[in-house]
């Protein structure tokens, strides 16, 4: 499932949180896509009753942007191809919120919108900058693991504000329950990745 998915989106790990949207897990979720993607991202939203909004500004994209909202911010006239941040949520206000969130340069608000703990919300604000844009922790445990994300693998899109955060630990284990449910090749190739983690 999430391989037909990544079809559309782009990628498996931009897959598995539209599934955890679907699935009422994740309220809103927020992807970057290029232009030339934007077209089946928005007609998947229109066949799932989904909202999206589009950033009213482009990306360029850094070596991270899914991780970090602080990617050099173009205007759309701008030729350069940069990506559009989108917002998908079930409901409309929370994708437009997540938006203005983002515009405004609020970063506490938009981490609480996205349903991140408030303790990693307070962490990432503390501590992240140009100069230090990457914030993964060595790994503990698999729930917290960001180590495997650029193989796609991973469960969380926040940085947690410890590898133990039990805030972080809860929401992927409820991350992991449902991806068990509905895509067991995709929870089993996560776990032994994550479980043993290269670093
Ligand atoms: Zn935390």
């Amino acid at each position: 499932m999430i391989d037909k998915l990544a079809l559309i989106f782009g990628s498996k790990t931009k897959a598995q949180e539209m599934v955890f949207l679907l699935h009422n897990v994740k309220n809103v979720v927020r992807q970057g896509f290029y232009p030339s993607e934007l077209g089946r991202v928005e007609e998947f939203c229109k066949n799932n009753n989904l909202y999206l909004v589009k950033s009213k500004f482009k990306v360029l994209v850094t070596n991270d942007h899914i991780y970090s909202n602080k990617g050099l911010r173009i205007d759309l006239d701008d030729t350069r191809e940069g990506m559009y941040f989108t917002y998908i949520s079930k409901d409309e206000k929370t994708a437009l919120l997540a938006s203005y969130d983002e515009l405004t340069g609020n970063d506490y608000e938009l981490g609480l919108v996205l349903g991140y703990p408030s303790c990693c919300v307070q962490f990432f604000c503390r501590h992240f900058n140009e100069k230090n844009p990457d914030l993964q922790l060595p790994a503990t445990n698999l729930f917290t693991n960001l180590t495997a994300r650029n193989q796609d693998c991973v469960l969380l899109s926040h940085f947690p504000c410890s590898s133990d955060c039990s805030e972080s630990i809860r929401i992927a284990e409820h991350y992991a329950a449902l991806l068990k449910s509905i895509d067991l090749q995709r929870y089993q190739k996560m776990i032994t990745l994550l479980q043993f983690p290269s670093q």
